[in-house]
């Protein structure tokens, strides 16, 4: 198949990588200079697996303006807040006959893509595969090949032909895939499943299985989960698995199957970038006040996270300011 990655950050590239070492056509669309650069510089991208075996592998890539393909399918990996500058930008390419396919986290995307895309080629999905952009022009796998695993579901809830393309080469990439029949409900479990571990693991810089082993780990996460079921409920959303199951995956994933991992939000916070709290807790809440549900800790939960950027973005300051003052002295030593 042919297939253009619309953001080749830390999951455009796994993805990507991993469909055309499966042999399609991949071609990867970007718009962040130094990644561009850096990438262009050394021949391709520098791939690793689990920290190891840092090899080069080529790829094709191009921005959105100097991009002039035609693919079957355009898969969207960037985060929430850069879609639609990306979608404005790309959009002189999409033709009505492609499809696109998304396994973001958050929520609001979809609405965003359905503007570009008719309902019958949008196909969405969620990723419990973890990867790492240390800088640019290298990407980090975490996890043994195939260890990792995602659900995808049309959003009509029909799969066509290239829906079983697309599950077939994400079968023989290795990235496990389980086509699922409730589109809402796919993506509201995994986005109720981040607005545990990602938002409390990122706000205290800790590693997923310091807050699994924490004694109070399940009155937090029970409290966040009873709140998104009692909306999800009131909104008629069909969720994947029973509060119990969410609540024994949270402790799973976090005590037994990644403890020394951090989140990838994690990851946008210790870089100074914005997180996507927003359209993980702060979508839940949004959820409930449309259906009269004060979700009072999810509110709480986003702005302790905004706090939280709100706190680096100071001492990021405060360190400018301090550089900029010890700068005439050193020169002058
Ligand atoms: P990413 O930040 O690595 O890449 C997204 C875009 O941001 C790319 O265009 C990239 O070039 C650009 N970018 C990366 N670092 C930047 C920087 N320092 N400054 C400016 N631009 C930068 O994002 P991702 O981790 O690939 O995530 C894409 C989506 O997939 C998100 O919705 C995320 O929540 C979700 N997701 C991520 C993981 C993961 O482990 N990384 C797992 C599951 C789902």
């Amino acid at each position: 198949m042919k297939f253009a990655m619309i953001g080749a950050g830390a999951m455009g590239l796994r993805y990507g990588i991993l469909l055309q070492e499966a042999g399609n056509d991949v071609t990867f669309i970007d718009t962040w200079q130094p990644h561009i650069d850096k990438i262009r510089e050394q021949g391709g991208v520098y791939v690793m697996r689990d920290h190891k075996d840092r090899h080069l592998t080529k790829i094709k890539l191009e921005t959105p303006e100097t991009f002039d393909g035609h693919p079957d399918m355009f898969i969207f990996f960037t985060k929430q807040m850069q879609l639609q500058d990306y979608l404005d930008r790309c959009s002189h390419f999409f033709h009505e006959d492609q499809y696109a396919f998304t396994a973001m986290n958050g929520m609001g995307h979809i609405e965003k893509l359905q503007k570009y895309f008719a309902d019958d080629k949008i196909i969405g999905g969620t990723a419990l595969i973890a990867t790492v952009l240390p800088g640019p022009g290298e990407v980090d796998f975490m996890g043994k090949r195939g260890a990792g695993k995602m659900n995808m579901c049309p959003l009509n809830e029909k799969p066509d032909a290239m829906c079983q393309a697309l599950f077939d080469e994400l079968q023989k990439a290795k990235m496990n895939p389980t086509l699922t029949d409730d589109f809402t409900g796919t993506l509201m479990t995994k986005v109720i499943f981040n607005s545990v571990i990602n938002t409390i693991c990122t706000m205290f810089e800790l590693p997923m299985g310091e807050f699994g082993n924490f004694k109070g780990a399940y009155q937090m996460g029970r409290q966040l989960i009873d709140e998104a079921y009692d909306i999800c409920a009131r909104a008629d959303i069909k969720l994947v698995s029973s509060r119990d199951e969410e609540m024994a995956a949270l402790d799973h994933n976090t005590r037994i199957d990644m403890p020394l991992h951090y989140p990838s939000m994690y990851q946008d916070m210790i870089k100074d970038r914005p997180t996507e709290v927003d359209y993980i807790n702060g979508y839940i809440a949004e959820l409930g006040r449309k259906y009269h549900y004060e979700a009072s800790t999810h509110l709480f939960v986003t702005q302790a996270v905004h706090l939280a950027e709100f706190h680096r973005q100071n001492l990021a300051k405060q360190r400018a300011i301090k550089a900029k003052q010890e700068a005439p002295a050193a020169q002058t030593a």
